[in-house]
């Protein structure tokens, strides 16, 4: 294996964030997590400028698909049978060899940032408050499973076996830190990996495979790809010199990833249908801000988005809350991401289906507190939308919808509230706002989700500090959370040591 790529051209440097005049090549031990960029910062605020101003005025989503060099049938088999043949290799280098490189590429990850800002933005409409955590999450990723990795060489008792060649399948939502996290995943579990990015966002896919090859991670270990998923998704999934699959994405996705192959050991995080509850003893102006950062950030594009506020008792009449609610809505600046004032970004794609349903039709009894417009012809461009008088068993309360769109519920107590949190299929995030430490203590006990969140948003889980996943729908063939101690005990299998020997 050749452990360092030098063909690859050094990053475009713009002027460095201000944080990183301190040089991060020293990798911090032990973890630390990596600081988002101040934009209080002059200097920050001018790198940003320097980034938009080769962001296009209005965005693109398809461009990606379209600049892709779609992998061939026969290219495909020949990218697995060597991922699947280099799999020993990187195997047999031990946790410790592979640490060291992942933390280069949590060094190269932090010189790329601006590139993989600029590249979230043009590609996937996102703006940079929303895509700089992504770059500090891939680099913390990087550096939390370098700090686990040698772990799983010396274990008494047992040796861990790494599960071989693993293909990961990331949404676009989160086009850097999710691709990235599942990747560096499996290879300091000494897999192999072929990506396989989201076709809306196959740009930043590049960017990032392009940082960890020059990083040292060897091209026979990491391959990227791009495939019609039409023709060749079946055949990606089903080869049986695959050993793992990391899909995120939706719920049925993963039900059609077990079709191709019923017995496909798949590790999935998948949709959820988020709330956030308020109680009277909430301070109400953090609810707020929560729930509106919850609901609206990304354009509400990310499964552990809040969908529902469901406000108990009193904290439902109060006007005080509601005002607020309703003015913080109505307020969000909505544009594309190139205009730094831009607040909520596009969509990915024109609204259609169940999403354009949810932006204009209401159901019986729901009125809307704002009512959700259409900015542009591109049919990608939507104002924030507040719906309220959403009743229990309701389609909005049920359903995922991945949009710019909130809605209101209320309960005359909190078990009601946490009762309607829990109907819903999938179990990924859950918010309560309450300062009562007796309703915190029964949420705690009965809520059911991967991620509880009190008196903060439901959104942008900390690596090692909240690890992230689901359980319900949201989680399939899971059980340990990315970001967290026992993720990469699961990307492998425990064999006695004597067996091994
Ligand atoms: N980890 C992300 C967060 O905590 C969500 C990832 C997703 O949308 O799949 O917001």
């Amino acid at each position: 294996l050749e452990l360092l790529d030098e063909s690859i051209p050094e990053p475009r440097r713009t002027q460095n964030r201000a944080t990183e005049e301190h040089p991060t090549a020293n990798v911090p031990q032990p973890f630390e997590n990596t600081p988002d960029t101040d934009p209080a910062l002059p200097a920050n605020r001018a790198w940003g400028r320097d980034i938009l101003s080769r962001v296009e005025a209005s965005v693109l989503g398809v461009a990606g698909v379209a600049q892709t060099t779609l992998t061939s049938e026969a290219e495909l088999d020949a990218v697995l049978a060597d991922a699947r043949q280099n799999a020993p290799a990187w195997a047999g280098l031990g946790g410790a060899a592979r640490a060291v490189i992942l933390n280069r590429a949590a060094d190269r990850l932090a010189e790329r940032r601006a590139d993989l800002l600029e590249v979230m933005a043009s590609e996937t409409g996102k703006t940079l408050d929303q895509a700089d955590p992504e770059v500090s999450e891939a680099i913390d990723f990087a550096r939390f499973y370098a700090e686990l990795a040698p772990e799983l060489d010396h274990v008494d008792g047992a040796t861990f076996v790494p599960a071989g060649l693993t293909v990961v399948s990331p949404p676009w939502n989160f086009p850097v830190a999710i691709p990235a996290g599942s990747t560096l995943a499996a290879l300091a579990a000494g897999s192999s990996v072929v990506i396989k990015p989201a076709p809306q966002a196959a740009r930043c896919g590049a960017v990032l495979v392009e940082a960890l090859w020059q990083a040292g991670v060897p091209r026979e270990v990491l391959k990227l790809v791009n495939v019609d998923e039409q023709q060749l998704g079946r055949q990606l999934i089903a080869d049986p010199r695959v050993d793992r699959v990391i899909l995120t994405g939706a719920f049925e996705t993963a039900e059609l990833f077990r079709s191709f192959r019923p017995d496909l050991p798949l590790l999935a995080e998948t949709s959820g249908k988020n709330a956030i509850i308020v109680t009277p003893s909430a301070d109400f102006d953090l609810a707020v801000k929560d729930v509106v950062s919850s609901a609206f950030g990304h354009a509400g594009q990310k499964c552990s988005a809040a969908s529902l506020v469901i406000l108990v008792g009193s904290a439902a009449s109060s006007e005080r809350f509601n005002n607020q609610l309703v003015d913080a809505v109505r307020a969000l600046k909505v544009g594309y991401p190139a205009d730094p004032t831009t607040q909520m970004g596009p969509i990915i794609e024109p609204a259609g289906g169940k999403l354009l349903d949810a932006l204009t039709t209401l159901q019986p009894g729901e009125h809307w507190a704002v009512e959700p417009k259409q900015l542009d012809e591109s049919g990608r461009l939507w104002s924030a939308g507040l719906r309220t008088g959403v009743a229990r068993g309701s389609q909005f309360h049920l359903t995922e919808y991945f949009g710019p769109v909130l809605g209101i519920m209320t309960a005359a107590t909190i078990e009601e509230a946490i009762a309607i949190q829990n109907e819903v299929d999938y179990g990924l995030t859950a918010g309560l706002h309450s300062l009562d430490p007796e309703e915190l203590r029964l949420w705690l006990d009965t809520v059911q989700a991967g991620n509880l969140y009190v008196n903060r948003g439901t959104t942008g889980a900390i690596v090692r500090r909240q690890p992230f996943g689901g359980w319900k729908k949201s989680a399939v063939g899971a059980g340990t959370k990315a970001g967290g101690p026992n993720y990469l005990v699961g990307l492998g299998a425990w064999l006695p040591a004597e067996t091994t020997d």
